[in-house]
C-alpha cells in the first residue's frame, strides 16, 4: 500500500491507490483549460492519482468508490486501466466478500467502474449506496454496464444521510447532480468536489468537466468550511489538512 491509513473517531480510513497516471484520450487538455482562471503551467503534465478508501468501523467494512476498473472498463478511453483496487484491498487484508457497503461518490467512469466485473457485482455481499439524483442522471455505458447489473443491490439516498454511526453522507452537487461526500469525524472523503490543489487556494476556480460549475463552487466552499482534513480522489496525497475548523 503506497499510502498510510489514518484513524479518526474510531474509524480506520485506508487509502487505496487504484492507479496513477495522466488523463488521456479526447478529454485531455492543458491545465489552464481544465481550470479556467488558475495560474497553472500549460506545459505541465497533470498526473492524477485515483484513490478509493476503505473504512473499518467496528464490525462494518465500507468501500468508498471502486475506481477505474479493468482493461475493458468504461474508463479505458482516458484513464490508466487496469486499476489495482483488488491488489490494494488484498494488501489491506480485505477480500471483496468482506465489503458490507459500497458508497459511490458519483457515477463517473473512474469512480464506479470497478463495481462490476464480468457483468456481476464485484463485491458480492455489499449494498451500493448512491444518491437518487445521480441515478436519475446517469446515461450510456455507466448506466448499462454498471447501474443495470447492480440494480438489485442499490440503496438510493436523497440528500444528507447517516450511513453508519459516525459516518455521514453529504450531498454535494455540482460536479455531478448526485455527487456525495463521506464525512468521518473531521475528515471528509471529498470525491471530485476538489480536483486540483489550486482549488484549495481559491475554491471559486471551476473545473471544465463540472456539470454545474457554480453549484460545484458552493459545494466546494461548504466542504472546505466544515472539514479539518479532506481526502480527495485525485491528489497525490490521500489526506490534506485544510484546517478550516477551529
Ligand atoms: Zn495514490
Ligand atoms: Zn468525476
Amino acid at each position: 500500500m503506497p499510502h498510510e491509513p489514518k484513524t479518526v473517531a474510531g474509524v480506520e480510513i485506508v487509502p487505496l491507490c487504484d492507479a496513477v497516471g495522466p488523463m488521456g484520450g479526447r478529454i485531455r487538455r492543458p491545465l489552464p483549460e481544465l481550470f479556467p482562471g488558475a495560474a497553472l503551467d500549460p506545459d505541465a503534465e497533470w498526473i492524477l492519482h485515483f484513490h478509493c478508501y476503505l473504512l473499518r468501523a467496528g464490525s462494518r467494512t465500507v468501500l468508498v468508490d471502486t475506481g477505474i476498473g479493468g482493461a475493458g472498463s468504461p474508463a479505458a478511453s482516458w484513464a490508466p486501466v487496469p486499476g489495482r483496487l483488488g491488489e490494494e484491498l488484498a494488501a489491506a487484508g480485505c477480500s471483496p466478500a468482506e465489503i458490507d457497503v459500497v458508497v459511490l461518490t458519483h457515477l463517473h467512469s473512474d469512480h464506479a467502474s470497478g463495481s462490476v466485473v464480468a457483468g456481476e457485482p464485484a463485491f458480492p455481499n455489499a449494498r451500493f449506496v448512491i444518491q437518487q439524483a445521480e441515478l436519475d442522471s446517469v446515461a450510456g455505458a455507466m448506466r448499462d454496464r454498471v447501474v443495470v447489473p447492480l440494480q438489485d443491490r442499490i440503496q438510493a439516498v436523497s440528500g444528507h444521510a447517516e450511513l453508519l454511526p459516525g459516518i455521514r453522507l453529504l450531498h454535494t452537487p455540482g460536479h455531478t447532480p448526485g455527487h456525495q461526500c463521506v464525512e468521518v469525524g473531521e475528515v471528509v472523503l471529498a470525491g471530485d468536489v476538489v480536483l486540483h490543489p489550486v482549488q484549495l487556494t481559491d475554491p471559486a476556480i471551476t473545473y471544465r468537466y463540472d456539470d454545474d460549475p457554480e453549484q460545484a463552487v458552493r459545494s466546494r466552499a461548504g466542504i472546505l468550511g466544515r472539514a479539518a482534513v479532506i481526502a480527495p480522489s485525485h491528489f497525490a496525497d490521500p489526506f490534506v489538512g485544510v484546517g478550516r475548523r477551529e
